[in-house]
């Protein structure tokens, strides 16, 4: 393993590289990241690094992220089969059609979408900044949120909204049940039980916080509390352990795992800094639109 580390590094030096890891990643690979966090946060860092080079350690819509962020940027996707099922859930082609047919309609998409998406929606948001985004669209104007039902009935739910949903979930956190979290709290009573907001509405009432994931880092990093029930992808607790070492951490289901979050190895990413594979490419026409919606989104957060 130290020798393929070293070729990483040897080869990260030659291509003037940077590497960043999604918290979700697998723990080896955010141990050898410039950069680990969340999609936007990380297509955020990426664009002030300025590298010739960024490896997105992930899957495809962060990587798509990255590279409209960062245009002069080389943007190299590891393994080409890391996608994300929830992303895939909403087709830039029903999009338009939607778009055409409601013109009067705002759309916000979640940052979990393809570029092509992107670039028929209005504004986007990341589980992070939700609230404050739609927060900021007037009450009388419809809205149609996508891909993800759970987080739009969550924020349905907290801000008194009444937004159109997009049938849309993430596979992982959707299976996640309300007897799960009574399970795990019998098992651990005294823990604070933590969820993402892709869960369903049942399961974010029962826990104590609903929380993005870097709201989960910030809010254990700050609690006075010991014992946390984690109710997101499991690579998260790499993270978490290694900045508080004297916490403890429960799944609140081993088995929360994001299969194509775990596609990326230590050899895919020596692969692909050597052979520069695979790079990221969009149409100037969706380089052009898709950053207007991260760019507005940016600009009210
Ligand atoms: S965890 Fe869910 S939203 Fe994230 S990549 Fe996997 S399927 Fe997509």
């Amino acid at each position: 393993m130290s020798d393929l580390i070293d070729e990483i590094k040897q080869l990260k030096q030659e291509r003037k590289a940077i590497i960043l890891a999604h918290n979700y990643v697998r723990p080896e690979l955010q141990d050898i990241a410039d950069f680990t966090g969340d999609s936007l946060e990380l297509s955020i860092k990426a664009k002030n690094a300025k590298a010739p080079v960024i490896v997105f350690c992930g899957v495809r819509f962060m990587a798509e992220s990255a590279k409209l962020l960062s245009p002069d940027s080389m943007v190299l996707l590891p393994n080409s089969d890391a996608g994300c099922p929830m992303a895939d859930m909403a087709s830039a082609e029903k999009v338009a059609d939607y778009k055409a047919t409601h013109p009067e309609t705002v759309i916000v998409a979640y940052v979990n979408t393809t570029a092509g998406v992107k670039s028929h929606v209005d504004i986007c948001c990341t589980s992070g900044n939700a609230e404050k985004i739609i927060n900021s669209i007037p009450l009388d104007r419809e809205i149609l949120f996508l891909p993800d039902r759970n987080l739009g009935g969550n924020l349905n739910r907290k801000l008194k909204r009444n937004m159109l949903l997009w049938p849309g979930f993430c596979p992982t956190h959707d299976r996640v049940t309300p007897q799960m979290i009574e399970t795990a709290r019998k098992l651990h009573p005294g823990a604070k039980v933590l969820v993402h907001p892709e869960c369903d509405t049942e399961v974010v009432a029962l826990a104590d916080e609903a929380l993005s994931t870097g709201g989960i880092l910030k809010f254990v990093r700050e609690s006075p509390e010991q014992e946390f029930i984690i109710g997101t992808e499991t690579g998260i607790l790499h993270r978490l352990k290694s900045e508080n070492p004297d916490k403890k951490f429960y799944p609140l289901k081993p088995e929360m795992l994001c299969p194509n979050m775990k596609k990326i190895t230590l050899e895919n990413v020596r692969d692909c800094l050597k052979n520069l594979t695979e790079q990221i490419e969009l149409s100037t026409e969706v380089m052009h639109s898709a950053v207007k919606p991260i760019e507005e989104m940016l600009s009210r957060s």
